[in-house]
Order: structure tokens, then sequence, then C-alpha cells
């Protein structure tokens, strides 16, 4: 890349461009744009990056991202412990609590299983999906991974291995867009999936 701004400018736009769905030019937009800023501002958002890169912790019960552990919806006696919906990330379990209809507990594998992209079961939270499900409160898995090659198998891996411990494995019903990713899909569509769901034979 031709150096046109000096070291630090090149080495802000490059870093920008390392993000998910950051071309150069649009890198170059946000880099600019912080440039541009007072100093406080900009001093501001990268204190923001570094708190949250630091006080990052997992609940020790979802492997939700938390600032306290376990976190508010596991902790929360008002929540139905005979359910936990498992999602693949963070943003998906909160697109379903905008839904406002499910009220049970989650548990976040943050990934999926792909041979593709190197992913196994292993590198997911699935052990520790498994020893929730130890206490016995729970009656029923929702695999409520995305409707996608990945989280098809991910979904059935599931039911194969949680069945066999008694517990009813369902999967999010139809209205959630083949190929989808569920949290750019609305809050109907979701409580629709959820509503439908059916128990993986
Ligand atoms: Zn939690």
């Amino acid at each position: 890349m031709m150096n046109y701004y000096g070291e630090p400018v090149t080495k802000l736009i490059e870093e920008f461009s390392k993000l998910p769905g950051i071309g150069y030019k649009s890198a170059q937009r946000l880099a600019f744009h912080i440039l541009n800023m007072p100093l406080e501002k900009a001093e501001n958002l990268s204190k923001a990056i570094l708190e949250a890169k630091l006080n990052l912790k997992y609940c020790e019960l979802c492997q939700n991202i938390t600032d306290q552990s376990p976190c508010k919806i596991c902790g929360n006696t008002k929540r139905d412990e005979k359910m936990i919906m498992v999602v693949e990330g963070p943003r998906d379990m909160a697109a379903y609590e905008k839904t406002n209809e499910y009220f049970g507990l989650y548990h976040v594998l943050h990934g999926s299983i792909s041979p593709m992209n190197g992913v196994s079961p292993d590198d997911l939270k699935i052990k520790e999906l498994l020893n929730r499900l130890k206490d016995n409160k729970c009656e029923e898995v929702i695999a409520a991974t995305n409707p996608n090659v990945e989280g098809e198998a991910t979904a059935m891996y599931l039911s194969r291995l949680i069945k066999p411990l008694g517990v009813k494995v369902t999967r999010i019903a139809h209205g959630v867009p083949v190929g989808g990713d569920l949290e750019y899909v609305d809050e109907i569509t979701l409580s629709r999936a959820f509503k439908g769901r059916q128990e993986i034979e």
C-alpha cells in the first residue's frame, strides 16, 4: 500500500480495514473521521474499546459476554429453568430477548460447527452446556442456531448428544429464511420461529 498520509494515519487505516465489512475506502473514511475529532472524543473511543476488552467475562452458566457472572438473565429467578435456548452468538440472544416472548434461559455457543472453517465441537461451549444439564432442571433444549448448513449440523450434533440424557431437543421453525442470519431477523419472525419449534427426530 502506498504511504500517502504518513505512517500513523496509514496504520490507523490498516487497522480499520481488518474489521469485518470494512473495505479500504470505509477504513479511510473512519480514520479521517477520527483524525478530525476533538482529542477528548478520540480518547473516549479508545477507552471504550479497551474497557470492553479488559472487562470481558463469560457468564459461568450461559457463556454470554457479561460484566457480572452469573449474568442478569441467569441470575433472574423469574426465568424458566426448564428451557435453555442455544444460540450461536450474544447478538442472537439479544434478538430473542427483544421479542419479549421467551422467558427461559440461554446458552451461547460462540459459533457453529464448521469443518470448512476449522471449527470443531471442541471449539464451542458445548461441554459447558452439557454440564448445565446435569442438575436435571432443564426439560427442553431449543436449538436456535442459524438456519444455514453449519447451524443445522450443530443442531443435529446437539440433539444426538442431549437426547440420551432424557432432555427434549427442539429446533426453531419456519419463518426464518434459509441461509439467513438470526441477528438480522425481525422480532415477529423470530417469535413465530420460537412458537413453531419442533422436536428433532
Ligand atoms: Zn448467563
